[in-house]
Formats: C-alpha cells, sequence, structure tokens
C-alpha cells in the first residue's frame, strides 16, 4: 500500500503536525491518559501509556475486560480525546487537532472494524463499502470499480448485492473489513473483531486480516481477550492491566 498517497494536507494548522520524518512509527503514543469524572472519583481508564508500533507491524492488545483496550483504541481512532499525554498515528499527533483535523483522521488515516460489525442492515454489501468513499467524496466514477477491487480482496464479490442480515457473521465481518480499508488507511484498529464469530468463522477473519497486513502493507492493532489468537497471527502483543500498559517481563506466560 502507498501511505504516501493518502490524500491528507500534512502541517496546516489544527492539522497536527506531520512528524513521520521524526517518528518513523505508524502510532506512537507517549504518556497517553484518559481519565473518566464519575461524581467525585475519577476513573483512570488509560493511566499513562507509551509504546510504538512500526509501520507493517501486526500487534495484539490484549488485558481482561475493563482494563483499558478499547478506551485506548479508541484514543488512536480519534474517536475520544486524550486526558493527558499525546499519541501520533502516521506521524500526526491527534492532541494537536481540531475536530476537523480529527474527523479527517477518522476518515482517511484509520479504519477501524468493530466486534458488532456495525454495517447499515438494510444496504447492500456494496453500498455499506462505498459509504467511506463517499465521505471523502471520492469521484463518483472511481467508487464502484474500488468497491469491486475492496469486495474481491475480502472474498465477496460474489455477495456485493445482497444485504448483511443474508450473510454469515463471518462475511459481514469481512465486509466490514473492506468498508475499513476503503480509503487506503495507514492504520486498522479491530475491537474484538472475532468476538460475536464462531471459532471457524473467527479463524478465516484473522486470515484475512493478517494477509491484509502482509499483502497491503496495512498496520493492524487488534484488541483481544483470546492470548492464543494473539500468540497465533500477531507478531507482538502489548499486555493492559488497570489502564496501563504492563512491561513485558511482567506479563505471564
Ligand atoms: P476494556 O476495553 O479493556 O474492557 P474499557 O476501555 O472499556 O476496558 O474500560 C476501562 C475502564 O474505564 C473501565 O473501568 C470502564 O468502566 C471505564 N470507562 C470506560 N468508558 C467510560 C466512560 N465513558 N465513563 C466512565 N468510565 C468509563
Amino acid at each position: 500500500m502507498n501511505v504516501a498517497s493518502n490524500p491528507l494536507d500534512a502541517g496546516s494548522n489544527g492539522n497536527g503536525e506531520r512528524m513521520s520524518q521524526e517518528s518513523g512509527a505508524a502510532i506512537e503514543a507517549q504518556g497517553a491518559s484518559r481519565y473518566y469524572t464519575m461524581g467525585e472519583t475519577s476513573v483512570h481508564a488509560v493511566e499513562d501509556v507509551s509504546f510504538s508500533i512500526a509501520r507493517g507491524e501486526f500487534a495484539a492488545l490484549l488485558g481482561p475486560s475493563g482494563s483499558g483496550k478499547s478506551t485506548l483504541l479508541n484514543l488512536l481512532a480519534g474517536l475520544d480525546r486524550l486526558s493527558a499525554g499525546r499519541v501520533l498515528v502516521d506521524g500526526r499527533d491527534l492532541s494537536q487537532m481540531d475536530s476537523e483535523a480529527l474527523a479527517r483522521h477518522r476518515r482517511l488515516t484509520v479504519g477501524m472494524v468493530f466486534q458488532s460489525f456495525n454495517l447499515v442492515p438494510t444496504m447492500t454489501l456494496a453500498d455499506n463499502i462505498e459509504l467511506p468513499l463517499r465521505f471523502a467524496e471520492t469521484p463518483r466514477s472511481g467508487r464502484r470499480a474500488r468497491v469491486q477491487e475492496l469486495l474481491s480482496s475480502v472474498g465477496l464479490a460474489h455477495r456485493a448485492e445482497h444485504k448483511p442480515p443474508e450473510l454469515s457473521g463471518g462475511e459481514q465481518q469481512r465486509a466490514a473489513i473492506a468498508r475499513a480499508l476503503a480509503n487506503r488507511p495507514a492504520v486498522l484498529l479491530a475491537d474484538e473483531p472475532t468476538g460475536n464469530l464462531d471459532s471457524r468463522n473467527g479463524q478465516e477473519v484473522m486470515s484475512l486480516l493478517s494477509e491484509l497486513n502482509r499483502n497491503m502493507g496495512v498496520t493492524v492493532l487488534m484488541v483481544t481477550h483470546d492470548a492464543a489468537l494473539a500468540a497465533r497471527y500477531a507478531r507482538r502483543s502489548l499486555h493492559m492491566a488497570d489502564g496501563r500498559l504492563l512491561p513485558s517481563a511482567e506479563v505471564q506466560p
């Protein structure tokens, strides 16, 4: 994948200063923290987390329920704002972005895949996958060809005119992956992508993610609580507990 073709204008005000020459990482977190205020108490959902993920890596984010994995993923996706620290994705500092630049970040720099697929049930797969291209104002003439290419790359060319409820969970998740990749994001963020699938469909989805990572060079960060899945498919695992990233020496085998 040609990351340089990502049609973002770098460096202007509110855009998040592009720092890829300085930081070659796809994702970099420096003291990233997110606190929620609940009445009198402050919940430290993510606390002083620092790590770096190189371009082209396939990394898993592991940890028990409530350890802060989804909060961290949402921060990287630009769906939530940091309380302290900074995160850079594709060389751009999200904490420096205004809401317009953050929306552009969500549209173009990251693709997201969720446990529950989040496809629009009344639209065909082709129309679902075309949506992000429309939001990115891709000219109509190029959209259908790109949709066909995406459907083929996830093995669903023959299902283009089907609606999500007519398909298996595995097929729906593959369509959601195609949609997430529509605008050629630098980073794919997946939150428990196999959580709603049986083991056969789950393995198919994981094989697809790892093939796309290898062939398209898209960096993948996947949240899972399944250590076996992470060990089989991810080349690296990060472990969270109580909002913090565990040093690798403290990770239980
Ligand atoms: P995980 O994805 O590892 O299950 P989460 O990131 O969902 O963990 O949650 C981490 C902690 O932050 C939990 O204690 C959760 O209750 C809390 N939390 C998450 N989102 C909110 C919120 N919007 N308001 C208050 N607390 C939250």
